[in-house]
Protein backbone atom coordinates (compact mmCIF):
# COMPACT_ATOMS: atom_id res chain seq x y z
CA UNK A 1 0.00 0.00 0.00
CA UNK A 2 2.58 2.06 1.33
CA UNK A 3 4.27 1.66 -2.44
CA UNK A 4 1.01 2.31 -4.52
CA UNK A 5 0.58 5.50 -2.26
CA UNK A 6 4.44 6.56 -2.80
CA UNK A 7 3.53 6.17 -6.49
CA UNK A 8 0.67 8.00 -7.01
CA UNK A 9 2.42 11.05 -5.34
CA UNK A 10 5.45 11.04 -7.51
CA UNK A 11 3.07 10.54 -10.26
CA UNK A 12 0.91 14.14 -8.88
CA UNK A 13 4.78 15.73 -8.48
CA UNK A 14 5.70 14.85 -11.83
CA UNK A 15 1.83 16.66 -13.02
CA UNK A 16 2.79 19.38 -11.23
CA UNK A 17 6.07 19.96 -12.13
CA UNK A 18 4.99 19.27 -15.13
CA UNK A 19 2.37 22.16 -15.62
CA UNK A 20 4.73 24.18 -13.60
CA UNK A 21 7.59 23.93 -16.51
CA UNK A 22 5.14 24.29 -19.20
CA UNK A 23 3.94 27.65 -17.99
CA UNK A 24 7.59 28.74 -17.12
CA UNK A 25 8.62 28.38 -20.61
CA UNK A 26 5.74 29.82 -21.90
CA UNK A 27 6.60 32.92 -19.79
CA UNK A 28 10.37 32.50 -21.55
CA UNK A 29 9.23 32.55 -24.45
CA UNK A 30 6.79 35.50 -24.53
CA UNK A 31 9.14 37.42 -22.73
CA UNK A 32 11.81 37.04 -25.43
CA UNK A 33 9.40 38.59 -27.74
CA UNK A 34 8.36 41.48 -25.56
CA UNK A 35 11.94 42.14 -24.82
CA UNK A 36 12.07 42.21 -28.99
CA UNK A 37 10.01 45.33 -28.95
CA UNK A 38 10.26 46.81 -25.35
CA UNK A 39 8.95 50.09 -25.64
CA UNK A 40 5.68 48.46 -26.73
CA UNK A 41 5.24 45.69 -24.11
CA UNK A 42 6.94 47.57 -20.75
CA UNK A 43 6.53 50.96 -18.92
CA UNK A 44 8.08 52.48 -15.43
CA UNK A 45 5.80 53.47 -12.80
CA UNK A 46 6.74 55.51 -9.92
CA UNK A 47 6.21 55.78 -6.28
CA UNK A 48 7.23 58.85 -4.11
CA UNK A 49 9.36 58.72 -1.49
CA UNK A 50 8.37 60.69 1.61
CA UNK A 51 10.06 62.86 4.04
CA UNK A 52 7.19 62.82 6.40
CA UNK A 53 8.08 65.14 8.74
CA UNK A 54 8.74 67.91 5.83
CA UNK A 55 5.98 66.94 4.44
CA UNK A 56 7.30 66.87 1.04
CA UNK A 57 8.53 64.52 -1.63
CA UNK A 58 11.87 63.92 -2.01
CA UNK A 59 12.12 61.32 -5.10
CA UNK A 60 10.70 58.44 -6.67
CA UNK A 61 11.23 54.66 -7.16
CA UNK A 62 10.71 53.20 -10.54
CA UNK A 63 9.41 50.31 -10.81
CA UNK A 64 9.14 47.82 -14.30
CA UNK A 65 5.55 47.03 -15.51
CA UNK A 66 4.85 44.73 -18.25
CA UNK A 67 1.64 44.92 -20.31
CA UNK A 68 1.02 41.28 -21.83
CA UNK A 69 -1.64 41.96 -24.76
CA UNK A 70 -3.45 38.79 -23.33
CA UNK A 71 -2.83 38.40 -20.03
CA UNK A 72 -2.50 41.89 -19.06
CA UNK A 73 0.06 43.14 -16.59
CA UNK A 74 2.58 41.06 -15.04
CA UNK A 75 4.22 41.29 -12.17
CA UNK A 76 8.22 41.91 -12.12
CA UNK A 77 8.10 39.56 -8.93
CA UNK A 78 7.07 36.75 -12.18
CA UNK A 79 9.41 38.01 -14.67
CA UNK A 80 12.11 39.55 -12.77
CA UNK A 81 13.83 36.13 -11.86
CA UNK A 82 12.73 34.68 -15.37
CA UNK A 83 14.87 37.45 -16.77
CA UNK A 84 17.40 36.54 -14.86
CA UNK A 85 17.54 33.16 -15.94
CA UNK A 86 17.86 33.73 -19.25
CA UNK A 87 20.15 36.39 -19.06
CA UNK A 88 17.25 38.85 -21.03
CA UNK A 89 17.79 41.10 -17.72
CA UNK A 90 20.60 42.75 -19.28
CA UNK A 91 18.52 44.39 -21.92
CA UNK A 92 15.87 45.20 -20.15
CA UNK A 93 17.62 46.76 -17.12
CA UNK A 94 19.90 48.56 -19.78
CA UNK A 95 15.83 50.09 -20.76
CA UNK A 96 14.87 50.62 -17.02
CA UNK A 97 18.09 52.55 -16.67
CA UNK A 98 17.78 54.76 -20.10
CA UNK A 99 14.21 55.53 -19.75
CA UNK A 100 14.24 56.41 -16.30
CA UNK A 101 16.74 58.77 -16.72
CA UNK A 102 15.15 60.27 -19.53
CA UNK A 103 12.45 60.59 -17.34
CA UNK A 104 14.50 62.75 -14.84
CA UNK A 105 15.51 65.07 -17.23
CA UNK A 106 12.09 65.45 -18.56
CA UNK A 107 11.29 66.16 -15.37
CA UNK A 108 14.13 68.84 -14.88
CA UNK A 109 13.30 70.12 -17.88
CA UNK A 110 9.69 70.83 -16.64
CA UNK A 111 11.05 72.55 -13.03
CA UNK A 112 10.54 69.61 -10.97
CA UNK A 113 13.28 68.65 -8.90
CA UNK A 114 13.90 65.47 -7.43
CA UNK A 115 15.52 62.41 -7.40
CA UNK A 116 15.28 58.73 -8.82
CA UNK A 117 15.65 55.45 -7.61
CA UNK A 118 16.73 52.77 -10.05
CA UNK A 119 16.58 48.86 -8.87
CA UNK A 120 19.91 46.80 -9.68
CA UNK A 121 19.37 43.26 -10.39
CA UNK A 122 22.53 40.82 -9.27
CA UNK A 123 23.15 39.74 -11.93
CA UNK A 124 23.39 43.08 -13.89
CA UNK A 125 25.62 44.33 -11.36
CA UNK A 126 27.93 41.89 -11.57
CA UNK A 127 28.41 42.52 -15.59
CA UNK A 128 32.09 44.01 -15.92
CA UNK A 129 30.35 47.04 -18.03
CA UNK A 130 27.62 47.48 -15.28
CA UNK A 131 29.35 50.71 -14.20
CA UNK A 132 30.27 52.10 -17.37
CA UNK A 133 27.21 51.75 -18.87
CA UNK A 134 25.26 53.01 -15.87
CA UNK A 135 27.25 56.66 -16.06
CA UNK A 136 26.75 56.34 -19.52
CA UNK A 137 23.31 56.25 -19.33
CA UNK A 138 23.42 59.25 -16.90
CA UNK A 139 25.63 61.09 -19.20
CA UNK A 140 23.57 60.76 -21.78
CA UNK A 141 20.15 61.67 -20.46
CA UNK A 142 22.07 64.78 -18.95
CA UNK A 143 20.78 64.70 -15.65
CA UNK A 144 23.14 64.76 -12.26
CA UNK A 145 24.68 61.35 -10.90
CA UNK A 146 23.52 62.59 -7.61
CA UNK A 147 19.97 62.77 -8.04
CA UNK A 148 20.32 59.12 -9.26
CA UNK A 149 20.20 56.27 -6.38
CA UNK A 150 20.90 52.72 -7.71
CA UNK A 151 19.33 49.91 -4.95
CA UNK A 152 21.05 46.89 -4.76
CA UNK A 153 20.43 43.61 -2.64
CA UNK A 154 22.12 42.17 0.63
CA UNK A 155 22.82 39.45 -2.08
CA UNK A 156 25.17 41.58 -3.80
CA UNK A 157 27.14 42.52 -0.79
CA UNK A 158 27.60 38.80 0.43
CA UNK A 159 28.22 36.94 -2.89
CA UNK A 160 30.53 39.29 -4.99
CA UNK A 161 32.54 41.42 -1.86
CA UNK A 162 35.68 42.90 -3.33
CA UNK A 163 34.53 43.53 -6.89
CA UNK A 164 31.20 45.04 -4.92
CA UNK A 165 33.16 47.36 -3.30
CA UNK A 166 35.23 48.51 -6.13
CA UNK A 167 32.35 48.86 -7.96
CA UNK A 168 30.65 50.91 -5.63
CA UNK A 169 33.20 53.10 -4.76
CA UNK A 170 33.64 54.08 -8.56
CA UNK A 171 29.88 54.58 -8.44
CA UNK A 172 29.78 57.52 -5.40
CA UNK A 173 33.23 58.70 -6.80
CA UNK A 174 30.89 59.52 -9.69
CA UNK A 175 28.36 61.06 -7.16
CA UNK A 176 25.89 58.44 -7.51
CA UNK A 177 24.15 57.26 -4.10
CA UNK A 178 23.73 53.62 -3.04
CA UNK A 179 20.90 52.03 -1.32
CA UNK A 180 20.45 48.27 0.06
CA UNK A 181 16.88 47.48 -0.94
CA UNK A 182 14.73 45.37 1.36
CA UNK A 183 17.11 45.19 4.29
CA UNK A 184 17.27 42.80 6.89
CA UNK A 185 15.71 39.60 4.57
CA UNK A 186 19.60 38.95 3.85
CA UNK A 187 22.35 38.09 5.55
CA UNK A 188 24.98 40.89 4.94
CA UNK A 189 26.81 40.91 8.64
CA UNK A 190 27.87 44.78 10.17
CA UNK A 191 31.18 44.04 9.30
CA UNK A 192 30.38 43.92 5.48
CA UNK A 193 28.07 46.79 6.37
CA UNK A 194 30.78 49.24 7.78
CA UNK A 195 33.27 48.42 4.76
CA UNK A 196 30.78 49.01 2.01
CA UNK A 197 30.07 52.85 0.82
CA UNK A 198 25.94 52.87 1.45
CA UNK A 199 24.26 55.53 1.58
CA UNK A 200 20.91 54.38 2.61
CA UNK A 201 19.24 51.37 3.97
CA UNK A 202 16.08 50.35 3.05
CA UNK A 203 14.13 48.34 5.79
CA UNK A 204 12.46 45.15 4.63
CA UNK A 205 8.14 46.20 4.05
CA UNK A 206 8.24 43.00 6.03
CA UNK A 207 9.09 44.15 8.97
CA UNK A 208 6.95 47.10 8.19
CA UNK A 209 3.81 44.86 8.09
CA UNK A 210 4.44 43.54 12.03
CA UNK A 211 5.52 46.74 13.09
CA UNK A 212 3.86 46.39 16.31
CA UNK A 213 5.95 43.03 16.87
CA UNK A 214 8.96 43.55 15.05
CA UNK A 215 9.36 47.07 16.48
CA UNK A 216 12.85 46.43 18.43
CA UNK A 217 14.39 45.29 15.15
CA UNK A 218 13.43 47.77 13.13
CA UNK A 219 14.50 50.31 16.06
CA UNK A 220 18.02 48.57 15.80
CA UNK A 221 18.28 48.63 11.75
CA UNK A 222 17.26 52.76 12.75
CA UNK A 223 19.83 53.33 15.39
CA UNK A 224 22.35 51.02 13.51
CA UNK A 225 21.87 53.02 10.46
CA UNK A 226 22.44 56.30 12.53
CA UNK A 227 25.73 55.25 14.02
CA UNK A 228 26.96 53.81 10.84
CA UNK A 229 25.69 57.65 8.77
CA UNK A 230 23.38 55.94 6.64
CA UNK A 231 19.70 57.01 5.98
CA UNK A 232 17.03 55.15 6.39
CA UNK A 233 14.03 54.67 4.81
CA UNK A 234 10.72 52.21 5.60
CA UNK A 235 9.21 50.52 2.87
CA UNK A 236 5.53 49.02 2.28
CA UNK A 237 3.97 52.15 4.79
CA UNK A 238 0.80 51.28 4.42
CA UNK A 239 -1.41 52.48 7.30
CA UNK A 240 -1.33 56.10 9.37
CA UNK A 241 -0.44 54.43 12.32
CA UNK A 242 2.35 52.32 11.20
CA UNK A 243 3.27 55.82 10.08
CA UNK A 244 3.21 57.78 13.33
CA UNK A 245 5.15 54.36 14.95
CA UNK A 246 7.86 55.13 12.57
CA UNK A 247 8.00 59.08 13.42
CA UNK A 248 8.34 57.93 17.31
CA UNK A 249 11.40 55.16 16.38
CA UNK A 250 12.58 58.90 14.53
CA UNK A 251 12.51 57.31 10.82
CA UNK A 252 11.38 60.45 8.67
CA UNK A 253 11.73 58.49 5.28
CA UNK A 254 8.65 56.77 3.70
CA UNK A 255 6.97 54.44 1.19
CA UNK A 256 4.46 52.47 0.36
CA UNK A 257 0.43 52.91 -0.06
CA UNK A 258 -0.30 55.23 2.61
CA UNK A 259 0.85 58.00 0.74
CA UNK A 260 0.93 56.61 -3.04
CA UNK A 261 0.68 53.70 -5.24
CA UNK A 262 3.38 53.16 -7.90
CA UNK A 263 2.12 55.37 -10.60
CA UNK A 264 2.86 56.63 -14.22
CA UNK A 265 5.11 59.57 -14.71
CA UNK A 266 1.53 62.08 -15.82
CA UNK A 267 -0.02 60.97 -12.27
CA UNK A 268 3.34 61.87 -10.51
CA UNK A 269 3.68 65.06 -11.84
CA UNK A 270 -0.20 65.85 -10.93
CA UNK A 271 0.81 63.95 -7.36
CA UNK A 272 3.69 66.48 -7.10
CA UNK A 273 1.57 69.57 -7.27
CA UNK A 274 0.08 68.80 -3.29
CA UNK A 275 1.98 68.12 -0.11
CA UNK A 276 2.03 64.11 0.14
CA UNK A 277 0.43 64.44 3.65
CA UNK A 278 -2.73 66.84 3.59
CA UNK A 279 -3.88 66.57 7.08
CA UNK A 280 -1.47 67.26 9.93
CA UNK A 281 -0.87 64.14 11.57
P1 LIG B 1 11.17 46.54 -4.38
O1 LIG B 1 12.25 47.25 -5.11
O2 LIG B 1 11.43 46.23 -2.96
O3 LIG B 1 9.88 47.43 -4.57
C1 LIG B 1 8.86 47.54 -3.65
C2 LIG B 1 7.66 46.73 -4.05
O4 LIG B 1 6.64 46.88 -3.04
C3 LIG B 1 6.98 47.19 -5.33
O5 LIG B 1 6.40 46.04 -5.93
C4 LIG B 1 5.91 48.14 -4.84
O6 LIG B 1 4.83 48.29 -5.73
C5 LIG B 1 5.46 47.42 -3.58
N1 LIG B 1 4.89 48.32 -2.57
C6 LIG B 1 5.13 49.64 -2.40
N2 LIG B 1 4.42 50.12 -1.35
C7 LIG B 1 3.73 49.08 -0.82
C8 LIG B 1 2.81 48.96 0.27
O7 LIG B 1 2.50 49.90 1.00
N3 LIG B 1 2.31 47.71 0.49
C9 LIG B 1 2.64 46.64 -0.28
N4 LIG B 1 2.10 45.47 0.02
N5 LIG B 1 3.49 46.73 -1.33
C10 LIG B 1 4.04 47.94 -1.60
P2 LIG B 1 6.56 45.73 -7.48
O8 LIG B 1 6.48 47.00 -8.28
O9 LIG B 1 5.63 44.62 -7.81
O10 LIG B 1 8.06 45.23 -7.58
C11 LIG B 1 8.48 44.06 -6.95
C12 LIG B 1 9.96 43.91 -7.00
O11 LIG B 1 10.39 43.70 -8.35
C13 LIG B 1 10.73 45.13 -6.53
O12 LIG B 1 10.82 45.14 -5.12
C14 LIG B 1 12.06 44.91 -7.19
O13 LIG B 1 12.85 44.02 -6.43
C15 LIG B 1 11.68 44.24 -8.49
N6 LIG B 1 11.70 45.27 -9.57
C16 LIG B 1 10.75 46.15 -9.94
N7 LIG B 1 11.17 46.92 -10.96
C17 LIG B 1 12.43 46.51 -11.25
C18 LIG B 1 13.43 46.92 -12.21
O14 LIG B 1 13.26 47.85 -12.99
N8 LIG B 1 14.62 46.22 -12.20
C19 LIG B 1 14.87 45.21 -11.32
N9 LIG B 1 16.06 44.59 -11.37
N10 LIG B 1 13.97 44.83 -10.39
C20 LIG B 1 12.77 45.47 -10.35
MG1 LIG C 1 13.45 48.76 -4.72
MG1 LIG D 1 12.12 46.54 -1.24
MG1 LIG E 1 11.93 43.45 -3.31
Amino acid sequence: FAKEKGRNNSQLFTKSMRIFMVERLHLQHELRKAIENIDNHFFLVYQPKIDVMANKVLGVEALLRWKHPETGLISPARFIPIAEEMGTINALSKWVMNEASRQLRSWNDKGIKMSICINVSPLLFQQADFVESTLYAIEEAGVEPSDVQLEITESVLTIYLDEAIDKLNLLKSNGLTIAIDDFGTGYSSLSVLRKMPIDRLKIDQSFIRDLQKDKEIVALIISMANKLGMHVTAEGVETMEQCKQLQDLHCSEMQGYFFSKPITAEEMEEYLKRPPISSSI
